[in-house]
């Protein structure tokens, strides 16, 4: 008989995010010889969706994580739960059409109700949710938001009340959002697949699969249907040109007045900010976030920098708890890939570019893709079809992301400095060197031994970048991520970097 495990929860960086408390337990799924139904790839929100939906419609299923559930970016989410989205939706109109925003915000609901159903233990709490303007274009933008959510009947108003220090000039007002705690979600998820039968293998990698006469096989794991709940793919496919990953900051403050706002509050900057507050191990904490910007872009100790210095300008801030960032991946046309995987075996299916609204978005995903492995219709299929053609307007978005993956592939080459040195190299901190003329990604740990990888990704040849804030190598293309060792973090590199040995003193 299989026994419980307990596990404490790791996720893809170094900094803790305060969702990472022991609550996650397993049943380590022992070796047999079944055909399952289907292979679930991925603990987050969107494979333990899956995974549970499919199990209790009489599926036999296994569920694959390469570390433990929680591990990727629902470790290190914000947790909100909305009616409305990153992309909006008069956005989703006018790339989709009236009906297609329609279809999207259903989608979002639905999304939303299913978490609502779903959750039992999870600090699940409904609040209103505020977004405000403070310049006159923001005023604009907000008109047209209003519009947009107005057009497909999701109820929003305009209100001159919003609980925040900042001034604003104008802002709305989404009745009944909510937050949870998002690993305890996933411990009710996993709770309720494992006690309809359900399997989970923690600390199993999927590079890939091999199809024969419909049954798709990954070492001794054999399935009639892969479903990849990885956020994205791994290795090369159509979803490296149609996403671009995003880091995005949060942190959670304690505040000296001891007052927290009921609300989740957001305002209309680019980048963006967002408050809102959580009781964590019995503490009130303010979760301030935003300044998202591309994955191995821009420098992650300034971003934290600037959250830092823009909760204190408004907030009289006591203490800092927990710093933590996390990725996500932004579709090119605003709308998020789920269904058969293109290019793939049929009954291969994934699901990606959810944007900042996985939560949401991620669940109708386990909807969508359960049905869809049962052979059951679903009116979002064709919506979020991986296979959909690009409507015009998003062409330009695909150039851009594209050719800025050129560019750093050629640019990140030729940038090491001659200053650039090992020698220089402080204890805690990482950077791409020049070793002998052949370029080295360096981390001097902090007892003064240094970690060398070579530093061109194993995905698709770029050159990482060093995050000093999660003590990662970032690639500035795709989004893979490496430990200071070498070992994947984050897809959809599948092969570890090379590590190599550099004498410091020759
Ligand atoms: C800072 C931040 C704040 C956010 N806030 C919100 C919010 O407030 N509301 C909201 O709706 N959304 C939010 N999002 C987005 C949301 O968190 C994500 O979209 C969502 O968590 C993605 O869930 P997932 O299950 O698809 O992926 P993940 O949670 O990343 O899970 C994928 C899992 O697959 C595993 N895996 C990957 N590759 C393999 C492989 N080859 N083999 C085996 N296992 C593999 C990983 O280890 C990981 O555990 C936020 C994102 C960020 C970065």
């Amino acid at each position: 008989m299989a026994t419980e495990t307990q596990l404490i929860n790791t996720r893809d960086g170094a900094s803790q995010s305060p969702w990472q408390q022991p609550v996650l337990k397993a049943f380590p799924a022992t070796k047999n010889d079944l055909v399952y139904d289907a292979l679930v790839v991925g603990g987050g929100i969107t494979g333990l969706t899956t995974a549970l939906l499919l199990q209790e419609a009489g599926k036999q299923v296994i569920l694959a994580e390469a570390h433990s559930p929680g591990f990727g970016t629902t470790g290190g989410t914000s947790a909100h739960i909305n009616t409305f989205a990153d992309t909006t939706y008069r956005e989703a109109e006018s790339a989709f059409g009236e009906d297609g925003a329609k279809l999207f915000a259903e989608a979002i609901a639905e999304g939303f109700a299913l978490i609502s159903s779903r959750q039992k233990d999870c600090d699940f709490e409904s609040k209103p949710g505020y977004l405000y303007a403070e310049t006159d274009n923001e005023v604009k933008q907000l008109d047209e938001i209003y519009r947009g959510a107005v057009k497909v009947g999701v109820p929003v108003a305009y209100t001159d009340q919003v609980p925040t220090p900042v001034p604003f000039k104008k802002a709305l007002v989404w009745d009944r959002q909510a937050q949870f705690h998002p690993l305890k979600y996933l411990q009710d998820l996993q709770t309720a697949f494992l006690a309809a039968g359900g399997r989970v293998k923690i600390n199993t990698l999927i590079t890939g699969v091999e199809t024969k006469d419909g049954i798709h096989v990954s070492g001794d794991i054999q399935a009639k249907a892969v479903v990849y709940a990885t956020h994205m793919p791994p290795n090369i496919n159509l979803f490296n040109f149609e996403c671009a990953p995003y880091r995005s900051y949060v942190m959670a403050v304690k505040l000296k007045s001891g007052k927290y706002p009921e609300a989740l509050i957001y305002d209309s900057q680019e980048p963006y900010h967002y408050v809102r507050s959580h009781v964590i191990n019995g503490e009130e904490l303010l979760l301030v976030g935003g300044l998202d910007h591309k994955t191995g872009h821009e420098d992650p100790d300034k971003a934290f920098a600037n959250l830092d210095q823009y909760v204190r300008k408004y907030y009289s801030v006591s203490s800092v708890k927990y710093r933590w960032s996390s990725q996500y991946y932004v579709p090119v046309d605003g709308l998020p890939y789920i269904g058969q995987m293109p290019m793939a075996a049929e009954g291969i299916y994934c699901a990606t570019g959810y944007n900042g609204n996985g939560m949401m978005l991620g669940s109708v995903a386990g909807k969508i893709l359960s049905d869809m492995v049962r052979n059951q219709p679903n009116k979002y299929e064709k919506l979020f079809s991986p296979a959909r053609i690009k409507p015009l307007d998003s062409f330009s978005e695909f150039v851009k992301e594209n050719a800025d993956v050129a560019y750093h592939f050629v640019a990140d080459r030729v940038k090491v400095h001659e200053t650039d040195s090992l020698k220089r190299l402080q204890p805690g901190t990482g950077k791409v060197v020049e070793v002998d003329g052949q370029k080295v990604a360096a981390y001097r740990d902090e007892a003064g031994n240094i970690h060398a990888l070579n530093p061109v990704c194993t995905h698709a040849g770029c050159i990482v970048s060093w995050n000093g804030e999660e003590k990662s190598w970032d690639c500035p293309c795709h989004g893979a991520r490496y430990d200071i060792r070498g070992k994947v973090l984050t897809g959809p590199a599948t092969k570890d970097l090379l590590t190599l040995n550099i004498n410091e003193n020759k």
